[in-house]
């Protein structure tokens, strides 16, 4: 039952990482701000990531330089992200970083009756006095680590490849990759946090 519940939560963890956590330190207020351009920088830390439930971020360090235009009636946003995340490597189950960066664009639109399934637009109600990015600059980490993560060749904690091996004997590049998508292993990885 509880490694069934950890699949599940891992199947879901792009749906679950959603609006868990409220988080002051990414909020831009608008109300009162001039039409202009605004620089911001934020640093997305382990309490950040801890406020989503995402089995595969066990934590890291992401900073964030924002650029915001604001307008009238819309709110461009630019950001730039570079940091490490915490995982848990694929292959031996022992914590690894892996790398994050790139670019991201954001539209910040006010309406009470729009919506908006585009991937880069937000929808805030008519006169919000604030924005919290919280929950993109998460999106924009979690859509960056790579669905299969593993140490270097040589760098697997040597005790659990041992005993890998010796549960598996010889395995065949084959066995391998499905012993690493079996979801068995995923529920392991969860019961190791
Ligand atoms: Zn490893």
């Amino acid at each position: 039952m509880f490694g069934g519940l950890q699949i599940l939560s891992y199947l879901c963890k792009f749906k679950s990482g959603k609006k868990m956590n409220r988080n002051e330190d990414t909020k831009v207020v608008l109300i009162g701000l001039k039409p202009g351009r605004y620089s911001y920088r934020f640093t997305l830390g382990d309490d950040f990531f801890a406020g989503y439930e995402n089995e595969e971020i066990g934590g890291g360090k992401v900073e964030v330089e924002a650029e915001m235009e604001k307008n009238e009636r819309v709110v461009l946003f630019r950001f730039r992200l570079e940091g490490e995340i915490e995982t848990w490597c694929d292959r031996c189950l022992g914590e690894m970083k892996v790398k994050i960066e790139g670019e991201e664009t954001l539209e910040v639109r006010f309406s009470d009756t729009e919506v908006s399934d585009e991937e880069n637009v937000a929808i805030l109600p008519e006169g919000a006095s604030e924005v919290d990015l919280g929950r993109w600059l998460y999106e924009y980490v979690a859509v960056r680590l790579p669905l299969r993560h593993q140490h270097e060749e040589g760098e697997c904690d040597p005790e659990m490849v041992k005993y890998l091996v010796s549960k598996d004997g010889e395995e065949s590049e084959g066995q391998r990759a499905e012993r690493e998508i079996d979801p068995r292993w995923e529920a392991l990885k969860g019961l190791k946090q």
